[in-house]
């Protein structure tokens, strides 16, 4: 590779950039799609084929993002394109209850076992939103506790930044949302169960719920310390608030039953997205059957959706769910192994401070030397060297997520060849790193 300099040429993307930034804010749908953060046009990719995506200039890329997450199978996989034909041939959306929605609630059902019943829903977004508005229809509080750092969509009450020092009532994170919706919300840092004690302290019988990542993905890959998530489900067990673990991203990917699979810890509400739409949008919440019950039409708390539970979007899932075996996750977590050493040894060699940290087969590199234990600390990193190391990468045909802070993502479908594709890319890529200045 000649020139590993950017922008470099992306002239049929570019132009496609241009047409969106004239209809669509910033030119797309989801803000991080724009390259924002590491500069340069981001890519408008035309198709997607096992561990490959080809963009408008017909370059094609190791995907390291599998969409965030949701194409664990890898893209187009045979028999979840064919479940989605079969399904979109006998129509679309008929606004009424049928089979495919109750055949993926109890394929999650009978993954998870504290998960007694589900709602599903179109987005996390919309899972985590109805989760604590059920939380506070429940107990009958109003406050929430979240995490710096850990995202749940873009809830207003949950787009709130931590104010000064512990238990201080939230701030809007962004204009739109009022002190009034950010009030209610209490910040902290994550990682630290003497936070959440001082918080209960503070507002004895007002929170209604702790709403946590079960392994946090959104700041980077920032796993619970041992202890933590069973720390904060006594905490709210003892004060009465109940224990939300956000597994929008983590579940039915890190393990067959998702972060729940691995740290066994009991929430009283989930909620899911991603892996298991299958590729479309399908989300979920659910839990305790007796918290599920207050939940229109059993009970009074209201909650609905057009097309929740869609047949095209649910026979994805359910055959995406279906493919995902023990094997596949077996699969899933050696190549992100081998990936990860790969990515380790190339760092190493360049010199270049690192740190790497995992949850499963979700992973992320830090430009850090020292661990990273919650968002205060991810911040710290050098993010400049992540943006010289995204550019190589892509200049070499890998296409990973345009930003330092965020998990990168694997599939059952990243093969060999593909493996060999992100060896190839590497060292250049390090050496852009070692060599990237502020
Ligand atoms: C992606 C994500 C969400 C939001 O899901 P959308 O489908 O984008 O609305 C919520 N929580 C977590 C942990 C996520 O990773």
């Amino acid at each position: 590779m000649s020139d590993l300099a950017y922008p470099y040429e992306a002239p049929a993307s570019q132009a496609l950039f241009d047409r969106a930034a004239a209809v669509t804010p910033g030119g797309v749908n989801s803000p991080v799609r724009a390259f924002g953060a590491v500069g340069g046009t981001p890519r408008f990719m035309v198709s997607g084929t096992g561990p490959y995506l080809t963009d408008a200039d017909g370059r094609e890329y190791v995907d390291l993002v599998c969409s965030w997450g949701p194409m664990i199978l890898g893209h187009a996989h045979p028999e979840v394109i064919a479940a989605v034909q079969e399904a979109v041939a006998r129509g679309t959306s008929f606004g009424t209850p049928g089979e495919g929605e109750v055949a993926l609630a109890e394929e999650m059902v009978d993954r998870i076992a504290p998960l007694e019943q589900v709602r599903l829903v179109s987005s996390g977004t919309e899972a985590t939103m109805s989760a604590i508005r059920l939380a506070r229809g429940f107990t009958q509080r109003s406050k929430v506790v979240k995490f710096a750092g850990c995202y749940h969509g873009h809830v207003d009450s949950l787009l709130a930044a931590a104010g000064s020092g512990v238990a201080t009532f939230a701030l809007p994170d962004t204009p739109g949302v009022t002190g009034a919706q950010a009030g209610d919300t209490i910040v902290l840092p994550y990682n630290d169960l003497d936070a959440v004690r001082a918080a209960f302290a503070a507002h004895p019988g007002e929170i209604a719920c702790v709403i946590t990542e079960a392994s946090p993905g959104n700041m980077g890959v920032v796993p619970p310390l041992p202890g933590f998530n069973q720390g904060l489900k006594d905490l709210c067990a003892e004060n009465g608030a109940l224990y939300i673990s956000d597994e929008v991203m983590t579940g039915f990917r890190t393990s067959r039953a998702g972060w729940f699979g691995i740290d066994g810890v009991v929430p009283d509400l989930m909620t899911f997205g991603k892996v298991m739409g299958g590729g479309f949008p399908a989300a979920a919440f659910g839990g305790r059957a007796d918290v599920m019950a207050h939940l229109a039409p059993a009970g009074p708390v209201y909650q609905a959706g057009t097309l929740s539970g869609n047949p095209v979007a649910t026979a994805a899932g359910l055959a995406q769910l279906r493919l995902l075996d023990d094997a596949a996750y077996e699969k899933v977590n050696a190549v992100s192994a081998q990936i990860q050493s790969l990515v380790t040894e190339a760092l190493s060699k360049e010199g270049v401070a690192h740190t790497l940290q995992t949850a499963s087969n979700m992973f992320s590199v830090f430009f850090t030397d020292r661990p990273v234990r919650n968002y205060a600390d991810a911040k710290k990193q050098e993010a400049f060297r992540f943006n010289a190391f995204f550019h190589a990468m892509l200049a070499q045909g890998v296409y990973l997520p345009p930003s330092a802070f965020e998990s990168w993502f694997v599939s059952t479908a990243h093969d060999e060849r593909a493996v060999a594709r992100i060896a190839d890319a590497l060292p250049a890529a390090a050496r852009a790193a070692a060599e990237a200045t502020a």
